[in-house]
């Protein structure tokens, strides 16, 4: 195994499975080096799939006791993965993701990250069946990420090309159109985040054949002189380590001669 870290993992404080200590004997089985707990933070404006205020307290804690417990053992870092309209006590972390699954629509806190069918209806609802204002949305917002907060990496950048290999494409993510939003997105956001994940998460979980975001799009964060790191969104222990590898294979075939790893200074480069 080339890539043995993963900083993108959620587990039973927010929506997925699995203790952190769990995490933390599958990783060092698995032969990580470092593992980085990134639950869903807290938002004031639902609940759905994050952690409680009250447990987040629990949860830094618990990172902390298990860091005396393994030190030399495994890097083991705390982190959360914020959504950028949530702004959550951040303090005491070693590390964010800034991510986008929700959006406001006038009074209405809408998340996106849905099912074909739940997906249409947010879709007819909100930008009258347009795929195209969608997307202009998405990226008009997603663009503005760190005036949300301070983020060290950029997570699933295009998410909306979730069901881009479904029987409901809803668009072509090759289409210049999607292209341009997502390329004039990258360009805004590597100013001040340097640093984007490449989500493998599919390969881990067997969804769909092309990580976030798509290699086009990874293309052109080097072109903008971003950097990026290999994670798999892993809701359970035994999914730690899936697809990391082939990640590294793609970032190649897109230019890129190293990757990004969390070290004992903070972020740097690895050659690959
Ligand atoms: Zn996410
Ligand atoms: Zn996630």
């Amino acid at each position: 195994m080339l890539y043995k870290q993963n900083l993108h993992t959620h587990n039973h404080y927010c929506d997925g499975s699995g203790t952190l200590e769990e995490f933390v004997l599958q990783a060092m089985e698995f032969g990580l080096d470092t593992l980085g707990f990134s639950c869903h933070s807290y938002q004031y404006f639902s609940p759905v799939h994050t952690i409680s205020e009250e447990d987040t307290v629990k949860y830094k804690a618990e990172i902390a006791e298990l860091k005396k417990k393994y030190e030399g053992k495994i890097r083991l870092l705390a982190g959360l993965e914020v959504d950028m309209l949530s702004r959550p006590d951040v303090s005491g972390l070693d590390y964010t993701i800034g991510s986008s699954h929700w959006m406001k629509l006038g009074d209405d806190f809408v998340e996106f990250d849905k099912k074909i069918e739940i997906f249409q209806e947010i879709l007819d609802k909100y930008f009258d069946g347009d795929i195209w204002k969608f997307l202009e949305k998405y990226y008009g917002e997603l663009s503005k990420l760190s005036s949300h907060g301070k983020f060290d990496i950029v997570g699933h950048f295009d998410l909306v090309t979730r069901h881009c290999e479904s029987e409901h494409p809803f668009f072509d993510r090759n289409d210049k159109r999607h292209l341009d939003l997502a390329f004039e997105a990258v360009h805004t956001i590597v100013k001040d985040i340097r640093i984007f994940e490449v989500n493998v998460g599919c390969f881990a979980y067997g969804t769909r054949n092309t990580p976030y975001p798509m290699p086009a799009i990874i293309k052109e964060i080097k072109n903008a002189g971003g950097a990026v790191i290999i994670t798999n969104d892993a809701h359970d222990p035994t999914k730690l380590i899936g697809g990391l590898d082939r990640g590294v294979e793609i970032i190649k075939t897109c230019g890129f001669d190293e990757v990004m790893i969390m070290t004992d200074h903070g972020f740097d480069g690895m050659k690959i």
